[in-house]
């Protein structure tokens, strides 16, 4: 599943060649997850101003409007001058002056919903309950021990949710929580002031060393339909079940929270 680091590399890779590009054409494959909200036509003529991020949400801002693209399960976007014909699993293209962006998702999870003000539905609904940006300066360390003094679920449940900080989803949450020495399953209001302050420092570093990989690799990932391989290529625990921690050697250790694999060491992950 894309995390926030595919997102924002993906963002990365049409954001500069679509800005100021006028809107020729939008042609939708299959239903996605929502509607779109609005005629097809209505898009005609409207220009792309930039391509912003929230969360796992990519925006495309209009001189009118905005459309709101997620990737959902499997989704990948590709945006180029002259792309193949549109095949089974590409559910929405948008042909511009600059170029055609195409979504391909084999799922259908996947969404592209027009809002006319980010703060009115159905932008408001979406993108509402979403925590802070974990690689904006507004990711305040102590904001951040605050807000889980207040939770008592375990920490990576609180992590997932996405309501205190956003875009830290499985594989992340499993790499920092390692990279931070805590175990998964610790309840959230029991960590220490200095631990919350190592988590947080080790979210950013792995989102932002996944985000920088991803730029390394962007061509092997938009061609990847959606995969996230390349991270989880130097995973520390994620996926690494059974596999001696790369640290002290201990077999790495995979349990379910909330119907999702949680991988830790038990020997450098202390409770
Ligand atoms: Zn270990």
């Amino acid at each position: 599943m894309p995390e926030l680091p595919e997102v924002e590399v993906t963002r990365r890779s049409f954001a500069d060649r679509i800005a100021g590009a006028s809107i020729l054409r939008l042609e939708m494959g299959k239903p996605l997850r929502w509607p779109l909200g609005c005629e097809v036509s209505a898009l005609e003529g409207r220009s792309v101003r930039s391509v912003t991020r929230r969360g796992k949400y990519l925006l495309l801002n209009l001189d009118e409007g905005h459309l709101l693209l997620h990737l959902g399960m499997s989704g990948s976007v590709q945006f180029a001058q002259v792309l193949p014909p549109r095949g089974n699993h590409d559910h929405f293209e948008l042909l511009t002056s600059r170029g055609t962006l195409r979504l391909h998702d084999p799922r259908r999870f996947g969404a592209v919903v027009y809002a006319q003000a980010l703060d009115v539905a159905p932008a408001a609904k979406l993108l509402g309950g979403l925590g802070v940006e974990p690689l904006e300066a507004g990711f305040d360390p102590l904001v951040f021990h605050r807000a889980l003094q207040l939770r008592r679920s375990a920490i990576k449940q609180v992590l997932l949710a996405g309501d205190i900080v956003v875009g830290v989803g499985n594989i992340y949450a499993s790499e920092a929580l390692f990279m931070a020495g805590i175990r998964p399953t610790l309840r959230a209001d029991r960590l220490s002031k200095p631990r919350a302050l190592r988590l947080h420092a080790a979210i950013v570093q792995v989102l932002m060393r996944a985000v920088a990989l991803g730029g390394s690799t962007l061509r092997d990932f938009s061609s990847a339909e959606g995969q996230s391989g390349y991270f989880q290529l130097d995973a520390m625990v994620y996926g690494r079940q059974g596999q001696p921690c790369r640290v002290c050697g201990t077999p790495v250790k995979a349990i379910r929270q909330g119907q999702r694999s949680t991988f830790f060491c038990t020997t450098c992950q202390k409770a």
